[in-house]
């Protein structure tokens, strides 16, 4: 796929892949900032997510002769072509991304497993909380330690730089940013999820961690309320001066740049395990999708030079992604008069009266991408970049335009349709499929009858989105379909999937040790109206406990 973009080409061997090391805000208002920067601080002060000032090329010379590094020498070559050596030497970057991949159960970090025909499955789900979030927030939180560590050198009490990390969860960001910051000094971790809208195993793996500086709040709303409140924190004026607000969500940018690396190693996987595929041929990859994080990140690595065929977006019956891609339009709610197509099982999903729709794959219940902010950027820069006019002009454009969007979804709950060489800019680049939940129950059913794996429900989503993409684009591609999360974090729809499997054995076939007896722990969780200012006040009081502790240590 060519995207057309001078930044952007392979083909041209005289392009050095300079690093990266600045970043500006996706709405134009804000720039210039370090990886530190940008890394603490998550969310741009104009609203905005930060993305790179330049994208590196990488030279195909030089990305070929990465193939047969293990997973964390390749992370380290990527992620270093984003950050200074100055703000991080390389030493100290190696040990934290050894550190933070020395705690998954497999040395390969993301294995790649050869499911069935051309579909082979990136297994993302091996680090301490079994979801592919670990991959990100184990590296997230070891580099909030080292700034940490830095800025506090010599410094004593409430001198101290003191990082209130506040996120929202469906589920899996929690436990994952809650394993990834657990006991960590100066940093406090604020996680909000919906009460009883996340699965009972999530739901345990937050909140019987007991360590003093993990706050689990049970908000009374939905996800998207969540995140409201989240964004309305990140904005608050007196909040931002008292206390100094850290990100977890995807909305990090360091979160997209540790996913990057497994689009590389999954790539390098399949030319060593398949004979007939070689360097340099292109592949497709299929993500199950919410904020777009994780789709994004097999972006980048597409603009780093990676042979991508197209990335397919897999929604669930929560497809304003999906509704994006077919219509040029990003509604939270399908437009009046457009019935929902597909048959949906109305009993089986829950309809809220803000549209949001609980599935079997709670993790991607999300109406509003946070990250597909970022690839709308891209999407203007290229339009504007069609203008002939100066890249300083082209950028500008680009951020006016995603403001102007984001503005609309905002008071108008949508924008679009987008100009047409906007749609036809993405859909060269991406596909997207919308799988129902009775399509993701027969999913798990018919893998498991045909070749004896269990999926998790997000993972089923992804490969029936790969098996609908195979019949569009030919055996010949080979489909990276990522598997999300292990099966037995969503006990119940896969149960209900194989219930009448006759030899199928949850305990025995899926259940990890580590679950076993986590219903039996001490349990720490506070319940909190949907209201942000009441999210603060609780925020205020725990941080000043935490520090009123440190201070008679
Ligand atoms: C977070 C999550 C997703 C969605 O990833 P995004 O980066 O938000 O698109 C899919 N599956 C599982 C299991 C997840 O935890």
């Amino acid at each position: 796929m060519s995207n057309g973009v001078a930044t952007n080409g392979t083909e041209s061997q005289d392009q050095t892949h300079t690093p990266c090391q600045r970043y500006l805000s996706t709405r134009g208002e804000d720039g210039g900032h370090s990886f530190e920067y940008v890394v603490l601080k998550g969310l741009a002060a104009d609203g905005g997510l930060y993305i790179p000032q330049e994208v590196p090329v990488v030279p195909e010379s030089v990305w070929q002769s990465w193939k047969d590094l293990s997973y964390t020498d390749l992370a380290y070559n990527i992620i270093s072509l984003f950050v200074s050596p100055s703000e991080i030497p390389a030493e100290d970057l190696k040990d934290i991304i050894n550190r933070s991949y020395a705690t998954f159960r497999t040395p390969e970090v993301t294995p790649l497993v050869h499911l069935q025909d051309s579909i082979h499955l990136l297994e993302l789900f091996h680090g301490p909380t079994f979801a592919f979030k670990d991959v990100a927030l184990q590296f997230l939180g070891n580099l909030f330690e080292y700034f940490l560590v830095r800025k506090n050198q010599g410094k004593e009490g409430r001198d101290r730089y003191h990082l209130t990390v506040v996120g929202a969860t469906s589920g899996d960001t929690g436990s994952a940013a809650i394993y990834g910051l657990r006991g960590k000094k100066d940093v406090s971790v604020f996680m909000l999820h919906p009460k009883g809208r996340v699965s009972p195993i999530q739901e345990l793996q937050m909140t019987t961690v007991l360590d003093a500086n993990v706050h689990n709040l049970a908000i009374t709303g939905n996800f998207d309320h969540c995140q409201d409140i989240l964004k309305s924190l990140f904005a608050d004026p007196e909040i931002n001066a008292t206390h100094k607000l850290g990100a977890v969500n995807s909305i990090n940018w360091a979160r997209i740049l540790a996913q990057t690396v497994y689009y590389f190693y999954s790539y390098f996987s399949l030319a060593r395990q398949s004979e007939s595929f070689n360097i340099g041929d292109k592949v497709r990859f299929v993500v199950p999708s919410g904020n777009f994080g994780d789709i994004l990140a097999g972006y980048f690595a597409f603009r780093m030079g990676l042979p991508v065929d197209k990335l397919v977006i897999a929604t669930n019956e929560n497809d304003s992604l999906d509704r994006f891609w077919k219509t040029g339009c990003y509604t939270k709610k399908p437009v009046s008069g457009s019935k929902a197509e597909g048959g949906l099982p109305e009993d089986g999903a829950k309809a809220h009266e803000d549209g949001v729709k609980e599935t079997m794959s709670p993790a991607m219940d999300v109406l509003v991408s946070s990250n597909f902010e970022r690839l709308l950027w891209y999407l203007a820069y290229e339009f504007a970049s069609s203008a002939g006019m100066d890249d300083e002009w082209n950028k500008k454009q680009a951020g006016q335009e995603v403001s102007s969007w984001l503005t609309d979804l905002k008071v108008k709950d949508g924008f679009g349709p987008v100009y047409k060489d906007v749609l036809e800019s993405a859909r060269r680049n991406f596909e997207s499929e919308r799988v129902t939940d009775q399509e993701t129950l027969d999913t798990i059913k018919s893998l498991y009858q045909e070749v004896g794996y269990v999926l998790d429900p997000h993972t089923a989503v992804g490969v029936e989105a790969a098996r609908r993409s195979v019949k569009r684009a030919g055996a010949d591609i080979p489909h990276i379909s990522l598997s999300t999360a292990h099966p037995a974090k969503f006990s119940g729809a896969v149960n209900l999937a194989l219930q009448d499997q006759p030899e199928f054995d949850f305990e025995a076939k899926v259940l990890p040790q580590e679950f076993v007896g986590l219903d039996q722990k001490e349990k720490r969780v506070q319940d909190v109206a949907n209201d942000w200012t009441a999210v603060r006040e609780v925020i205020r009081e725990q941080v000043e406990e935490e520090l009123k502790a440190l201070d008679s240590a």
